[in-house]
């Protein structure tokens, strides 16, 4: 795992009761730069602790004087229907942010995404496909300005009963061929030492047509990639290495390695036996951004060959609130213009601040780049609007509909066409009895 240095490590009591989950938590105690002594805590300790500043540090890392290693938080995930309760209490002793609160307690696990459903806020104009996401962690090491994950790390380390539920979950949903794990972290950061990502890939193992996607940033091959050469992974997981340029990764990913080192990364674990994927997620207009790309598609087909490749131009904020969290002195000063004029009539789409136009240029060059070194591979836009995907379909080969997406729930290894239709087909079916959060 990477050298860490967390002011503090958190552990809950029924980790602190459960040898097996203990011996987890102690070897990722043992591999942190400096010793910590761990505080054992309870749900009922939460409301002083959060008050003590436990959430603190969880605002836009470019927004921090200073950035440092998020604490760690190790406690086990809870499958029971008392999540209201829970929360309830410990509103009534005081909590009054409860956004993180579900997954302080170990009830996010597994979560129904309702892209494009009843109650998805973006319902009509960002074309996620409804599935089943899971979750082992929430919290990454990495500190990417834009991002804000920092601050606090937590861990469910209940990685066997995880996989039991998670089996049902499966079982009753025939539909869903992949599972995206960790959309809120970057799970390889604390592996091999943790010991519940390398159980999970195993477990997918044992299924058949069924696959985990693992999406990260992660580089470091010793660290980070070497281990999972030895998993029964059986060809079941799938890597999705997000990448981005020279100049995005140095000024603006600090901690998540070169182009060069995430790819190398990739490498291994494709040499392992693990399909890989990439997205230029997100792609930040930084000043020299087309020669990022085009230095960043040569290297990605020179040494790997992923069986698809997404694309996401920077998107989630207003135009202040970008500029808050990214040098802005390090982009592309026609971007910035363009987000500037459009601030007014953008809207709150998902898609702001960059305006269509805007975002077009930057998948076009992309794909241009892509095609350059390969024809023939799936490349799609991810988390994008469907008028971008109309705008775009044909020079994709692929429409809001069909187009392979890079993290599920339905594009298998290989990507090959998608034998239905994803907003017809992907349907909660468990009548309400996998415990999970909704949204
Ligand atoms: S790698 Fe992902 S989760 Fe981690 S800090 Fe960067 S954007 Fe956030």
């Amino acid at each position: 795992m990477y050298p860490l240095q967390p002011e503090n490590v958190y552990v809950h009591e029924t980790v602190a009761g459960n040898e097996l989950y203990m011996g987890r938590v102690n070897r990722v105690i043992a591999a942190l730069e400096k010793p910590v002594v761990p505080t054992v805590y309870a749900d009922v300790d939460l409301p002083e602790m959060i008050s003590n500043g436990l959430m603190a540090k969880r605002g836009s890392m470019g927004t921090l004087d200073e950035i440092r290693d998020p604490s760690l938080l190790f406690n086990t995930f809870r499958f029971d229907d008392q999540a209201s309760e829970r929360i309830a209490r410990l509103v009534e002793m005081g909590v009054t942010q409860t956004g993180s609160l579900t997954n302080l307690l170990g009830h996010q696990a597994f979560r129904w995404a309702n892209y494009n459903q009843e109650g998805d806020p973006n319902r009509g104009h960002k074309v996620c496909r409804p599935c089943w996401r899971i979750h082992q962690q929430n919290g990454c090491v990495h500190r990417c300005h834009y991002c804000g994950l920092g601050g606090l790390l937590i861990a469910g380390v209940n990685v066997e009963e995880y996989c039991h539920w998670l089996g049902k979950l499966i079982e009753m949903h025939p539909w869903q061929l992949t599972y995206l794990l960790d959309d809120d972290g970057d799970p390889p950061g604390l592996e091999p030492e943790l010991g519940c990502l390398g159980e999970l890939i195993e477990f997918f193992g044992t299924l058949e047509n069924r696959y985990l996607i693992i999406h990260t940033k992660t580089w470091n091959t010793e660290w980070n990639t070497e281990w999972m050469r030895e998993l029964r992974h059986n060809g079941n997981t799938i890597i999705v290495w997000s990448v981005s340029g020279p100049n995005q990764s140095r000024f603006i990913e600090p901690r998540t390695g070169t182009t060069e080192e995430r790819i190398e990364a990739a490498r291994i674990a494709q040499e392992a036996g693990y399909q890989i994927r990439y997205k230029f997620k997100p792609i930040i207009p930084v000043k020299g951004w087309e020669e990022d790309a085009a230095f960043t598609a040569k290297l990605m087909f020179e040494r790997t060959d992923p069986d698809v490749i997404s694309l996401c131009s920077f998107m989630w904020m207003d135009i202040d609130d970008l500029k808050r969290r990214l040098p802005v002195e390090h982009l592309d000063p026609a971007f910035l213009a363009a987000a500037e004029e459009a601030k007014d009539t953008i809207g709150k789409v998902t898609t702001r601040p960059f305006p269509p136009i805007a975002r077009q240029r930057i998948y076009e060059t992309h794909l241009r780049e892509i095609r350059r070194w390969n024809e023939a591979v799936p490349v799609s836009l991810s988390t994008e609007s469907f008028d971008m995907w109309k705008s775009l379909g044909d020079a994709m080969g692929f429409s809001a509909t069909d187009y392979p997406c890079g993290c599920g729930p339905f594009t298998v290894p290989g990507a090959p066409t998608l034998a239905c239709h994803p907003f017809r087909t992907a349907t909660r079916m468990d009548n309400g009895r996998i415990p999970c959060v909704t949204g």
